[in-house]
């Protein structure tokens, strides 16, 4: 069996896991683990192998180690690179600024090239970087290459791209719309045009990624045409924890008046708002748990997170012109029937109908959710980033 390493390094932590490229999107991974708390003195490494799990628990200095120590756990578990054939490794790199479009087999130079953009991506691209150097020198037989965040979105045309501040403040320093979760608006989008069996030219996509992040898309046949997060994920939809839109001046404000700090706002607006900030809680299942029990925060949270889907779903009904169909995906879209629902409900205008019986199936694979006479067909499409991450990956193998 071929496999690809999928290694996704965070700042203080690497998650991997081994894919067979031929895997469908619902299949679970051979391998997958999480190396977490690098250079804190409680670190884990958490292994699943066919179901069985495996940690070790030891302080862990580096990403080097940490991958290290995760091989070798493998190895141990006979599922490591010794004992099995891996042909490729594809990297998730978050940031690809305006210099990749496409996922690119990795060389010294490529490298240096992501480190480039770290002032884009500060608090990500020096830990792909640093994932990339200690695998390339455990694995230096295997072609590398990196997939990135921002590539699919490449394609905006400048209107959507560019913001309306200064020109030579926008220019001198990167600021534009980049957009994010590329990997998983594209792995959608292309599947929902196999499952209708028509060339990728025909059909217009709305795209909704709705997991602890959140994202929409306008795909106008195959080319990302608009989204939702900006030059930073921090923009568009209402997240777990994050605020998505806002009117800049409120950071005017929050400094001026409430004395916090840059970093205090950058906090506030990524880890303690979104529906954490509105609710409390910022996982769907305890939300729905709240608003079952009549919480008039859950509620308030909930309607707001919708309101800003349905905002957005109609500037892409109108950016698209003709919609064909529109697909939901990650935690939230995969399983929240009732989100589905309400960010759907009374278009039937626009040839949007719900089916609620087809609406309510589990999540056990792509599914149609429209009725037989909805215009647009309504599908839920699991999505799974590290297989198609996988699939670029061996291309190069
Ligand atoms: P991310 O990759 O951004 O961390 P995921 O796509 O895994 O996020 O989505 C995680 C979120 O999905 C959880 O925070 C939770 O809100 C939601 N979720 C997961 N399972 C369910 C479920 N069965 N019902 C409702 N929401 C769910």
């Amino acid at each position: 069996m071929a496999l690809a390493l999928v290694l996704n390094s965070g700042s203080s932590s690497i998650k991997f896991q081994l894919v067979n490229p031929e895997n469908s999107a619902i299949d679970e991974p051979y391998v997958s683990g999480l190396v977490e708390q690098i250079g804190e003195p409680n670190g884990r490494i958490v292994l699943k192998v066919e179901g069985e799990k495996y940690t070790l628990e030891t302080p862990i200095t580096d990403h080097s180690e940490g991958l290290n120590l995760a091989f070798d756990l493998m190895d141990q578990h006979n599922c490591g690179p010794s004992q099995l054939e891996i042909t490729a490794v594809g990297h998730r790199v978050v940031h690809g600024g305006i210099l990749f479009s496409a996922p690119e087999l990795i060389t010294d130079e490529i490298v240096e090239m992501i480190r480039d953009l770290i002032p884009l991506a500060p608090l990500h691209n020096p830990a792909n970087v640093d994932g990339i150097d200690v695998a390339r020198k455990i694995l230096p037989d295997v072609p590398h290459v990196a997939v990135f965040d921002t590539g699919f979105f490449h394609s905006l045309p400048p209107a959507a791209a560019l913001y309306a501040i200064n020109k030579d403040v926008a220019a001198e320093h990167g600021i534009r719309r980049y957009g994010f979760h590329g990997t998983s608006h594209e792995f959608v989008s292309k599947r929902v045009v196999e499952i209708l069996e028509k060339p990728t030219e025909d059909i217009n996509t709305i795209t909704f990624h709705l997991g602890n992040g959140a994202s929409m898309a306008a795909v106008q046949g195959g080319r990302a045409v608009d989204t939702s997060m900006g030059m930073t994920p921090l923009a568009g939809l209402v997240m777990g924890t994050r605020s998505g839109d806002l009117d800049p001046g409120i950071v005017f404000h929050l400094s001026r008046t409430a004395g916090m700090s840059i970093d205090e706002i950058d906090n506030l607006l990524n880890k303690k708002s979104g529906v954490k900030g509105l609710s409390g809680v910022n996982d769907f299942r305890e939300l729905r748990e709240m608003i079952d029990n009549n919480d008039q925060d859950a509620w308030s949270a909930y309607n707001i997170y919708i309101h800003q889907l349905r905002r957005y779903l109609g500037s892409y009904m109108v950016a698209l012109g003709r919609v064909d169909t529109i697909v939901f995906t990650a935690g939230v879209g995969e399983n929240a029937q009732f989100v589905r629902e309400d960010a759907l409900a009374g278009l039937e205008m626009y040839g949007i109908e719900i089916d609620p019986e087809r609406n309510a199936l589990p999540n056990d694979g792509p599914r149609l959710i429209s009725t037989d006479a909805s215009k647009v067909k309504v599908f839920v499409i699991p999505t799974n980033e590290e297989l198609a991450i996988a699939r670029y990956a061996v291309k190069f193998a």
